[in-house]
C-alpha cells in the first residue's frame, strides 16, 4: 500500500469521536453513561405509533421526494410560524436531511470554497471541524470562555478578514449551555450584514431552554437572505436514532444545500418522515411538558454535582451541564474522564475535545441529564463516593 497515510489530510487527527471511546468504555465497565447525549426512554408514544402506522400503509418505504416530504416540509413551515412567526415557503425555502448533521455538512460543502474561513463558536460540536476540513475551508474559534461561556463580540469584529466566508454560530449551545441573547444575536446580525457573510445557526435545542429565551437569527434584519437555519427532531422529541432534520432558508441557499444534500445521502427516513410531521404541530403543553421535565433533571444533577464537589456552570439550554473538576483537585479532563468508569462507573465527556485552544477547556468535563430520574441519582451517589 506505499508509505502515503490512507486517511487524506483534511481528516488526519480525527480518528475515532470521543463518544464512540467513552460509550465503549461506559459498556466495557458497565458505567453509566451521561456522555452521549441521548435520552434513555423515548418520545412520545402517539409519535411512535404514527412511525409504525406510516410504516404499515407503505408510506415512506420507498425513496420520498428528495426535497423531503410535502406533509413534512408543510409541518416544518408551520413551526417556524408558529413559533417565531417566520414565514418559510414549504416548497421552495424547507429542505428535509438525514439529522441535523447532515444539514451542517451538506450547508458547508455547499456554501465554502477551499481557502475561505469560517467563524464558529469554540467549543464546537464535533463534525463542525471535520464538515469544515472536508470542505477545505479553515476554521476560526471564537472561544467561550468559563464561567460565563458569552461571546466577545469586540473580539468577533477582528476575527473577520476578506477571506471569511460564513459564521457558524449554535444557541443554544453545545456543550456550554449558552443560549444566545437577542442583543448578542442583534450584534452577530449586523457584523454578518456589514461584511456581507452567510451564517449557519444549529438550533437542534430550541425547544430546551430554561427561563431564558431562544431566537433565531434568520428572523433579525438584513438575516433572512443570509441565513441556514438548521435542527432536527432528534432532541425535540427523543428520537435521536430517526435522523430527521431540516434546513429552512432562502430559495437559492436551500437550492444550494440541496445540491451537496443529494450526493450525501440523497433521501433518508421515509416513513420517521410522517411522524415527524406530525410530532411538529404536537399541542404547545408538549413542548412546556418536556422543557420543565428536563428543567427538573438540570436541576438534579446539577445539585448532586456541587454536592460531589463539581464546580457546576448551569446551563441556561441543551441537555448538558459543563463542570470543573478543579475544585477536586484534578486538572486534566481527559484523564479524569478516562479514569472515572473504574473509578465509580459513571461516563463523561471532557470538554477538551471541543477545543482547538486544549488549554481553554483542559479542566472541564460535561455530563448529560437527558436520563431517567433514578439513573441521575445513582450516577450522583457514585460520584460522591469517587
Ligand atoms: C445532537 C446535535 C446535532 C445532531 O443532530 P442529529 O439530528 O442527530 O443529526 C447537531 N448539532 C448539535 C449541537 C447537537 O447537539
Amino acid at each position: 500500500m506505499g508509505t502515503r497515510p490512507l486517511l487524506n489530510r483534511r481528516l488526519a487527527g480525527m480518528g475515532t469521536t470521543i463518544f464512540a471511546e467513552m460509550s465503549a468504555l461506559a459498556t466495557a465497565t458497565g458505567s453509566i453513561n451521561l456522555g452521549q447525549g441521548f435520552p434513555d426512554t423515548d418520545g412520545p408514544e402517539e409519535v411512535r405509533e404514527a412511525a409504525v402506522r406510516a410504516l404499515r400503509e407503505s408510506r415512506g418505504n420507498q425513496y420520498p421526494p428528495g426535497p423531503g416530504i410535502p406533509e413534512l416540509r408543510q409541518a416544518v413551515a408551520e413551526h417556524q410560524q408558529r413559533f417565531y412567526g417566520l414565514a418559510y415557503d414549504p416548497d421552495t425555502e424547507v429542505l428535509v436531511t438525514a439529522g441535523a448533521t447532515e444539514a451542517i455538512a451538506a450547508a458547508l460543502l455547499a456554501l465554502l470554497e477551499p481557502g475561505d474561513e469560517v467563524i464558529a463558536l469554540e467549543p464546537f460540536y464535533d463534525s463542525y471541524a471535520a464538515c469544515i476540513a472536508m470542505a477545505g475551508a479553515t476554521r476560526v474559534p471564537l472561544t467561550l470562555r468559563a464561567p460565563d461561556f458569552r461571546p466577545d463580540l469586540d473580539e468577533l469584529r477582528t476575527l473577520i478578514t476578506p477571506r471569511t466566508r460564513l459564521l457558524l454560530i449554535n444557541t443554544p449551545h453545545n456543550p456550554t449551555g449558552t443560549v444566545l441573547t437577542a442583543d448578542e444575536l442583534t450584534t452577530i446580525a449586523g457584523l454578518a450584514v456589514e461584511h456581507d457573510l452567510l451564517v449557519i445557526t444549529d438550533e437542534v435545542y430550541e425547544h430546551l431552554v430554561f427561563g431564558a429565551a431562544h431566537h433565531p437569527i434568520a428572523a433579525l434584519p438584513g438575516m433572512r437572505e443570509r441565513t441556514v437555519a438548521i435542527s432536527s427532531a432528534g432532541k425535540t422529541f427523543s428520537f435521536t436514532g430517526w435522523k430527521v432534520g431540516w434546513v429552512t432558508a432562502s430559495p437559492a441557499l436551500v437550492s444550494a444545500v440541496r445540491t451537496a444534500k443529494q450526493y450525501l445521502t440523497y433521501v433518508s427516513a421515509g416513513p420517521f418522515q410522517y411522524a415527524v410531521a406530525e410530532a411538529l404541530r404536537l399541542p404547545g403543553t408538549y413542548f412546556d411538558t418536556f422543557r420543565e421535565d428536563l428543567l427538573r433533571k438540570r436541576d438534579l444533577l446539577a445539585d448532586g454535582l456541587s454536592a460531589a464537589g463539581f464546580r457546576v456552570f448551569n446551563p441556561e439550554g441543551t441537555y448538558f451541564i459543563t463542570t470543573d473538576i478543579t475544585p477536586l483537585g484534578e486538572t486534566d479532563g481527559i484523564e479524569f474522564c478516562r479514569a472515572l468508569p473504574e473509578r465509580c462507573g459513571v461516563v463523561a465527556i471532557p470538554n477538551a475535545v471541543f477545543y482547538d485552544d486544549a488549554d481553554a477547556g483542559r479542566s472541564l468535563v460535561r455530563f448529560t441529564f437527558c436520563k431517567k430520574d433514578e439513573v441521575l441519582a445513582e450516577a450522583v451517589s457514585r460520584l460522591r463516593r469517587r
